[in-house]
């Protein structure tokens, strides 16, 4: 590599080059049985990603936003009730509880974590809810009842899980996984003394295969896992117009379905992502140990409880000036950088019904205007990290 050759913040393309010829072979056996939707490649893609996430049932949907949504409707989130969930993630995991009918209630992050922060859930639980004498659910003090918690798996990295699926449990809450960014991630349970994977944990999760995530189609799709047969059967229905059989409907559902030829693309692909994310993680270990003398640059936390498949690395700056201009000095360089998520969504426009301000959520807000992510994809090259890394460091002049 060239001394100033630019550095992609993603690499899409490589990927599909190499598996090019068994790709098109999905495209022809498709083109040639005029078999589009359902059939063998859905179900066998289905059966293998269920296993990669250790659940029982894997069903596959339109996209992440339908994973999500289909997930809290399977999990029987109704109008009104209240969901809890962070303000620092994409706005798909808020946007579903909203299209569900529900409210939404934010809880800040943990500063370590980047997640759902448990000592704040509890601390809202105990103090903004109540529970009656004859109930086993809480409400808030308006008298909503507090249906669900949505740890999102940032990132990938799980969230502190055990705590939460504690609380969860006192209080009668159901915990839905956001792990649209987490294929793979690994968390290990004090409770239980062993590492359980993403997707794995709570009554239901959420996967995206946007084509950036770990596992990415060539196209648009998503999945729900689960251990709970009746929600596995739900959600099949629910992205089949809410019918069983053709044209029998139970229920209202969507039009919510995977393609068939994104199932076999995806197929294909899982069968390389734990190697994938092997190489993620050495990157970020390698980022880590470049990165680990220029004292502005805060790296994410190494943590005993998990084992992250980094869909993202980020680094934490000083202020947000600091991290502009870095970022401005790293795209001037020819190094792609990303920011997710700049603004927390309690101070999006599209949730200033909420009335919160500046300071709502302080480690929410901190992260967002501080964090910075690098190029991180498994094709990376050492090479390629000491250019992102040597760039850096001549900004802050070592
Ligand atoms: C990508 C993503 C989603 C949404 O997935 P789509 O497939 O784009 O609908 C939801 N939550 C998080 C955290 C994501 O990163």
């Amino acid at each position: 590599m060239k001394k100033d050759e630019p550095v992609p913040f993603l690499d899409v393309a490589t990927p599909h080059r190499v598996l090019k010829a068994e790709l098109m072979a999905v495209v022809d056996e498709a083109l040639s049985t005029g078999r589009f939707v359902g059939g063998p490649n859905l179900e066998k893609f289905e059966s293998a990603f269920a296993q990669f996430c250790t659940t029982k049932h894997c069903v596959g949907v339109a996209n992440g936003t339908d994973a999500l949504r289909f997930a809290y409707i399977a999990a029987g989130i109704q109008p009104k009730d209240i969901v809890i969930t962070v303000a620092h993630t994409f706005i798909a995991t808020t946007e579903a509880i909203s299209q569900v009918g529900a409210s939404i209630v934010f809880v800040d992050i943990n500063e370590a974590t980047y997640t759902l922060d448990p000592q704040k859930l509890e601390q809202f639980l105990k103090t903004e809810c109540t529970k009656k004498s004859d109930e086993t659910t809480i409400h808030t003090k308006s008298g909503q009842r507090v249906k669900a918690v949505v740890p999102v798996h940032l990132y990938g990295q799980t969230a502190d899980m055990d705590p939460i699926l504690e609380l969860a449990q006192q209080y009668n809450l159901l915990v839905i996984e956001d792990a649209c960014q987490s294929h793979g991630a690994a968390y290990y349970s004090k409770n239980q003394k062993c590492w359980k994977t993403a997707g794995s944990m709570g009554i239901a999760a959420a996967f995206s295969f946007y084509p950036g995530k770990n596992l990415g189609a060539c196209g648009e799709a998503g999945a729900v896992t689960t251990n709970d047969a009746a929600i596995a059967e739900k959600i099949r229905m629910i992205r089949e117009h809410g019918q069983k059989k053709k044209y029998i409907h139970d229920m209202e559902g969507y039009n919510g379905r995977l393609d068939a030829i994104q199932a076999g693309f995806l197929a294909i692909k899982l069968k390389h992502l734990a190697q994938w994310n092997t190489q993620r993680h050495e990157h970020a270990v390698y980022y880590n140990q470049l990165l680990k003398d220029i004292k502005e640059v805060v790296t994410t936390p190494h943590l005993e409880w998990r084992k992250g498949v980094y869909h993202l690395y980020i680094i934490v700056l000083s202020d947000t000036k600091t991290r502009d201009a870095l970022q401005q000095h790293l795209n001037n360089n020819g190094i792609g950088t990303g920011l997710h998520y700049p603004i927390p969504l309690h101070l999006q426009t599209a949730y200033s019904y909420m009335g919160h301000t500046a300071g709502s959520f302080p480690v929410s807000e901190k992260i967002a205007s501080q964090c910075l992510s690098l190029p991180m994809f498994p094709e990376l090259t050492q090479e390629q990290q000491q250019r992102v890394v040597a760039v850096i460091k001549d900004f802050f002049k070592r």
